[in-house]
């Protein structure tokens, strides 16, 4: 009961933070998810992308671009950019670490968490009780499904 009321306070304040959006008047970003529809903009920590040679889709989170590039494919020459958990800023997604199954929520619910090296990624699952660390080529339709079956609560 106790550790029940502690992970929902987890979550609950995970919630707050990915929520707020202290730029909100910093309209120049006002770009939707090109999977699931949310403004991009109200989550600035978990912000990803895929710029092609003649579009560029925002995502609201690595979660809905791993969705949508496994649905649709992803061409080599396609940059994927995702935002980085420490630093907050953009890193090569091709190149990330994500980490799967710790106490931060994303937009979404459970999330994928990109760091840019081993070293941020073993560090992300000490602090935050990760379960397991992938590489881009890792993540498939199995690891997506599963990250669904634990958001619905
Ligand atoms: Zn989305």
């Amino acid at each position: 009961m106790k550790a029940c009321f502690r992970l929902f306070l987890i979550l609950t304040f995970s919630g707050v933070v990915a929520c707020s959006n202290p730029n909100s008047d910093n309209s120049n970003t006002n770009t939707r998810c090109a999977q699931c529809g949310m403004p991009t903009e109200e989550f600035q920590a978990w912000r990803s992308k895929i710029i092609s040679s003649n579009a560029v889709k925002h995502f609201c989170s690595p979660r809905c671009l791993f969705i949508n590039s496994q649905a649709q494919g992803l061409a080599a020459t396609d940059s994927v950019l995702v935002t980085d958990y420490y630093e907050q800023q953009w890193i090569d997604g091709r190149q990330a670490f994500y980490i799967i199954g710790s106490d931060v929520i994303g937009p979404m619910g459970h999330d994928l968490v990109p760091v840019a090296t081993p070293q941020a990624a073993e560090e992300f699952m000490q602090e935050h009780q990760g379960k397991r660390i992938l590489t881009f080529q890792q993540v498939n339709e199995t690891v997506i499904k599963h990250l669904s079956i634990h958001s619905q609560h």
